[in-house]
């Protein structure tokens, strides 16, 4: 007899689920001592290890779980094929509340299911983890990153690729300017990305607009390189050759985008557009958008130069790395100028070609 409030069976959806795009292999995993349940999605390895972060989340139900692990896996996947990796897409959900559901032996737990794998996939930090859960799930398997013995900081090197993006989307849109020197940028979010990204940018001479709702940071941006404070909710319309978002997902959305008052969005945040169709608005428009997931890549380049990947973690060679989203960028702008379609398609375009032939 099927308890009650269970699911009909006829409703398990997982190959057919709206987020499943071919993924290789989804892996849901319980332990029952410490109530550990939890899903490894892998959308593709032809390039390497499905690498992506671990979320702990405490989602509504199974199905926004399985979602969330399909969806990001799927993001990393065409995320690490542009930033020149050799990884492939990965991502873990676990499901929970980490303000009160984690314990050391839950991590463990998590680090064993993780291993059961055998390093197809890697597991870095995400929201609800922290370095101290990656060091407990590092004592029972290899295939972590992101532990106090291998990992950085990333935002600096997130920074300086979101700067070298800016340079290249200043380059073809603007081509008559001499670089940065009086461009005049708004940044929207002054956290750990956004605040390095206003130093960089003020020092390559560019004019600052800056928002935040954290009046402290707003203030510290005026301070130190006289930027222009601007109302947190007027920021992507203010008057500047670059929108620069560095703090919320969605920004460019039905009812900002006509309030836009750049000629380029290029910024750190995750999923700017609220839906992909605002790529073609905004080319529509006439502005040059940088896509979020191949400018912001360089938290990911730092790993890929770390420890647990065999590196050394050396900065000439990461910087070395962080210039080549220029190049990308450089080439996606000019693809979409050539085959007449929006950046973010044709990022997207160029991250399959890449990642659908086997190695
Ligand atoms: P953060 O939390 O350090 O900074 C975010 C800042 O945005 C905070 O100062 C916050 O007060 C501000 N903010 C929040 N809501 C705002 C609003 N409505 N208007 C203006 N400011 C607002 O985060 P971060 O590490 O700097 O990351 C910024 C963005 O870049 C995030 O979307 C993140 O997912 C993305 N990102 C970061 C990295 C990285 O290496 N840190 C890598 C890739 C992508």
């Amino acid at each position: 007899m099927r308890p009650q409030g269970a699911v009909p069976e006829n409703d398990v959806t997982v190959f057919s689920a709206p987020d499943y795009d071919g993924h290789e292999h989804i892996a849901f995993g319980h332990d029952p001592e410490t109530g550990l349940r939890a899903i490894i999605a892998i959308h593709n390895s032809n390039l390497g290890p499905g690498v992506g972060g671990c979320r702990m989340w405490p989602y509504a139900d199974d199905t926004a779980a399985l979602r969330d692990a399909l969806r990001l896996s799927r993001g990393m996947t065409y995320k690490s094929a542009l930033a020149g990796l050799p990884f492939g897409g990965g991502k873990s959900v676990i499901i929970g509340d980490a303000k009160t559901g984690k314990t050391p032996a839950l991590m463990r737990a998590m680090g064993r299911f993780v291993d059961s794998l055998g390093g197809r996939y890697v597991a870095a930090e995400d929201i609800g983890m922290t370095v101290a859960d990656m060091d407990e799930m590092a004592t029972v398997t290899d295939h972590v990153t992101g532990t106090s013995a291998t990992s950085g900081n990333p935002s600096p090197y997130t920074a300086y690729g979101v700067l070298r993006g800016i340079e290249a989307a200043i380059e073809h849109k603007l081509p008559h300017n001499d670089g940065l020197a009086g461009v005049q940028v708004a940044i929207q979010g002054l956290g750990a990305v956004g605040f390095d990204l206003a130093r960089r940018l003020h020092e390559k001479g560019a004019r600052l607009h800056v928002a935040d709702i954290n009046a402290d940071a707003v203030q510290r941006a005026v301070d130190i390189f006289g930027a222009t404070p601007v109302d947190a909710r007027d920021i992507h319309a203010t008057q500047a050759e670059v929108f620069a978002p560095c703090a919320l997902g969605a920004v460019i959305n039905d009812a900002t985008i006509d309030e836009l008052g750049a000629q380029i969005v290029a910024g750190s945040a995750n999923n700017q557009l609220a839906e992909d169709r605002h790529g073609a608005a905004l080319a529509s428009r006439g502005i040059l958008y940088a896509p979020d997931y191949v400018i912001n890549a360089g938290g990911i380049i730092e790993i890929a130069h770390g420890k647990s990947f065999g590196g050394d973690h050396d900065d000439t060679k990461i910087f070395a790395h962080l210039d080549r989203i220029h190049d990308t960028l450089a080439e996606i702008f000019e693809r979409a100028g050539n085959e007449n379609a929006a950046t973010n398609i044709i990022a997207d375009r160029m991250a399959e070609e890449r990642f659908q032939t086997p190695r």
